[in-house]
């Protein structure tokens, strides 16, 4: 069974990220507040439609309604994840039933009492497919229900439910699930899955699940059937996700550290003859320098969760932030967030990657303010580093202050020195 199905949340204490929305309706419950309509609005994957069925389970267990749902009664038996669903809770798809023949149908069947539970449920997915006359069949309803009769609209796009209808609803908006608390959730399952996953793994899939819960977990679906004896290595997840290999970003970012020319071509060679998409990587290498500004600006970012990613990958990067500077980082982030719309409708990804990386490596070259401000950075830093190496007593007496940089094969420092001074 997908581990979708599989660990799907059964009450509101189960569903992760949204606690803004499950404390104050758990509330509502306990206090016996109940709505006709309620409006659940977010992103998809992120539990709305799971959240409606919690809702309806709560109205209808025989000790209910309540946000405790007991879990044994015949109507939580039928309500539960995986279930066979209940004769009183209707799920209507209104992608393929928001047309105003189903909601006249919807109207007539909903003034029949519940048949055996409390509440009679409509869960309306896709609420925004409705049509307008739709709606307006619904209205009556929606602003008169009988006293038994539950609405719970759900939808990614709440502005194009009809306002009239809206107006009447409690709305609550759904938000996309925080990576920290998706990839605790994650690894939860990987345990009680009894899978080894390599650390580094879960970030990746955290990243490409893009705040979505059922998303992430189909990627781990994928990655979990397809695991060795070994469980899940980076290495396969890399080849499966088609992301950039974290140590392809390193490479690139050493290289432009160290101002090592040759080493940036040599690694934008390696990524295509590894067949990756120059647009994927330029991508991934935006959000490596985002990850150094975040990195740059707040030390601990990864213990606040504002950077995912394993703890030797951290220190790198650490490393790598310091080394760069936070003007050349920004310069570069806007360089390749520039070079990405370039390349959308580029027939020659390629040599778009190249020309970002030359644009990012000469900032001699360009007269704007940041590539002043990256000039004036690396003077800094050599500066800095001249300084500390001379009160170590590393330079001889009358040696150029400036140090090589790291790296960087001498002679080609020594050629290229004359042509900075110029
Ligand atoms: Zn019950």
């Amino acid at each position: 069974m997908a581990l979708y199905r599989k660990y799907r949340s059964a009450t509101f204490a189960e569903v992760i990220g949204q606690e803004h929305v499950t404390e104050p309706l758990r509330a509502a419950l306990a206090a016996g507040r109940i709505n006709h309509a309620y409006l659940f609005s977010g992103p998809r994957g992120c539990g709305k439609t799971s959240s409606a069925r919690i809702l309806a389970r709560s109205l209808n267990c025989a000790q209910g309604p309540t946000p405790d749902p007991c879990g044994v009664c015949d109507s939580c038996v039928e309500l539960a994840p995986n279930g066979p669903g209940s004769i009183d809770v209707i799920e209507i798809d209104a992608a393929s039933h928001g047309g105003v023949d189903d909601a006249r149908d919807l109207r007539e069947r909903a003034f029949f009492a519940p048949v055996r539970d409390r509440y009679k449920v409509y869960i309306i997915d896709e609420a925004h497919m409705v049509t307008a006359q739709g709606f307006n069949a619904l209205l009556k309803l929606v602003e008169e229900p009988p006293d038994f009769l539950v609405f719970v609209f759900a939808t990614t796009e709440p502005d194009k439910v009809l306002t009239t209808i809206r107006s009447r609803t409690h709305h609550y908006p759904f938000r996309l699930i925080p990576p920290q608390t998706l990839r605790a959730h994650l690894e939860q399952i990987c345990a009680a899955e009894g899978i080894a996953v390599e650390p580094a793994v879960l970030p990746l899939v955290v990243r490409a699940g893009g705040g979505s819960a059922r998303d992430s977990l189909s990627i781990l679906d994928q990655l979990l059937a397809g695991a060795g004896p070994e469980g899940v290595t980076y290495a396969r997840a890399v080849a499966l996700l088609g992301v950039t290999d974290s140590a392809l970003l390193d490479e690139m970012v050493d290289a432009l550290a160290a101002g090592d020319h040759a080493a940036v071509y040599a690694t934008v060679d390696r990524v295509v003859d590894a067949g990756h998409d120059p647009r994927r990587f330029a991508s991934d290498l935006l959000d490596r320098f985002r990850d150094l500004l975040v990195l740059d600006a707040v030390p601990d970012a990864a213990d606040r969760g504002l950077v995912s990613a394993p703890g030797d990958q951290v220190n790198r990067m650490t490393d790598q932030a310091m080394r760069l500077g936070p003007a050349t980082v920004t310069r570069f982030a806007e360089i390749v967030h520039t070079a990405l719309l370039e390349m959308r409708g580029s027939t020659a990804p390629r040599l778009v990657l190249e020309l970002l990386c030359a644009r990012m490596q000469l900032p001699d070259a360009a007269t704007d303010s940041a590539a002043l401000l990256q000039r004036l950075e690396r003077l800094e830093r050599r500066v800095t580093l001249g300084v500390a190496a001379a009160a170590a007593g590393t330079a001889p007496a009358g040696a150029d202050p400036v140090p090589p940089e790291p790296n960087a094969p001498a002679g080609r420092t020594a050629a290229k020195a004359p042509a900075e001074k110029a």
